[in-house]
């Protein structure tokens, strides 16, 4: 990392935060330790997943380890996106998660659709989400963010029209749309007060069933282009926050 920041990070959710002493469980001596070959009296950063972030120091017997003053927070983006994933195959759910994250994505909700491929056995589920949660907070950590984005439980296309219903929106869609998903955000990103959530929906790998692009059209919610080219629903995903982030200013 730039400018004499500590490069290696250790994600202490915020409910098991005690500052100024940390209790290191076993699984962040190992990585510490054993990963980053860390050694009594070495810097490094905690971060909350909430936004906060606290310079630390390892201390003596390596069990614990002494954090500084929470850091200032960074300012928030423009936008901040709630990506509605059309369910694919598990391995590239597992990417959109990891890249999305890297991106800057707030909230993420496998989406269960007609042509989604992704099925859960609800017993799989509790093992899923924690798995999933895990590659997201790992993402967070590599890619600096000091909040780990939420993977919330699989949910259904009605779900989707409700909660769009209540927050900008937008159907991503490669058939006949209104318009760009780049001029939405642009736009939107111009008047925002920062932190807006927009909400977006990306279809699985078999595209959107024609009802649920007519429910969302009935619904108002607008059908947006991301150009000529028919993209994978994880290079769609991945596209959709970069977007985003740009619109925002994040790649400046
Ligand atoms: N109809 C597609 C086909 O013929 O292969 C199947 C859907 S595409 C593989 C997966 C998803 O990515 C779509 O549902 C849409 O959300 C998004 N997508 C892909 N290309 C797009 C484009 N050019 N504009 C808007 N959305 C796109």
């Amino acid at each position: 990392m730039g400018n004499g920041e500590v490069d290696v990070r250790l994600f202490v959710p915020l409910a098991r935060l005690t500052p100024p002493r940390q209790s290191l469980s076993a699984e962040d001596q190992g990585y510490l330790v054993r990963v980053r070959r860390l050694r009594a009296g070495d810097p490094f950063e905690v971060f909350d997943g909430k936004g906060g972030r606290y310079p630390a120091i390892v201390d003596a017997g390596l069990q614990t380890a002494t954090l500084g003053p929470r850091q200032p927070d960074t300012a928030p983006a423009a936008l901040s996106l709630e990506l509605w994933q059309g369910m694919p195959k598990s391995d590239k759910l597992e990417l959109v998660i990891q890249k999305a994250t890297e991106l800057g994505v707030a909230r993420l909700v496998p989406l269960v659709t007609r042509h989604a491929v992704g099925r859960l056995d609800p017993e799989r589920l509790p093992k899923r989400l924690e798995r999933w949660n895990r590659i997201a907070a790992e993402a967070a950590r590599q890619s600096g963010r000091s909040d780990v984005p939420d993977i919330l439980p699989p949910s259904g296309f009605d779900a989707f029209l409700t909660r769009a219903s209540g927050a900008p929106a937008a159907l991503v869609y490669e058939g006949e749309a209104e318009g760009s998903l780049w001029a939405f955000l642009s736009s939107r990103a111009a008047h925002a007060s920062p932190g807006t959530i927009v909400v977006l929906a990306v279809g699985p790998e078999g595209g959107f069933a024609p009802e649920e692009v007519d429910a969302a059209r009935r619904a108002g919610i607008p059908l947006l282009s991301l150009g000529e080219r028919i993209l994978r629903t994880e290079t769609a995903a991945i596209v959709v926050c970069a977007l985003v982030l740009a619109a925002s200013g994040g790649f400046e």
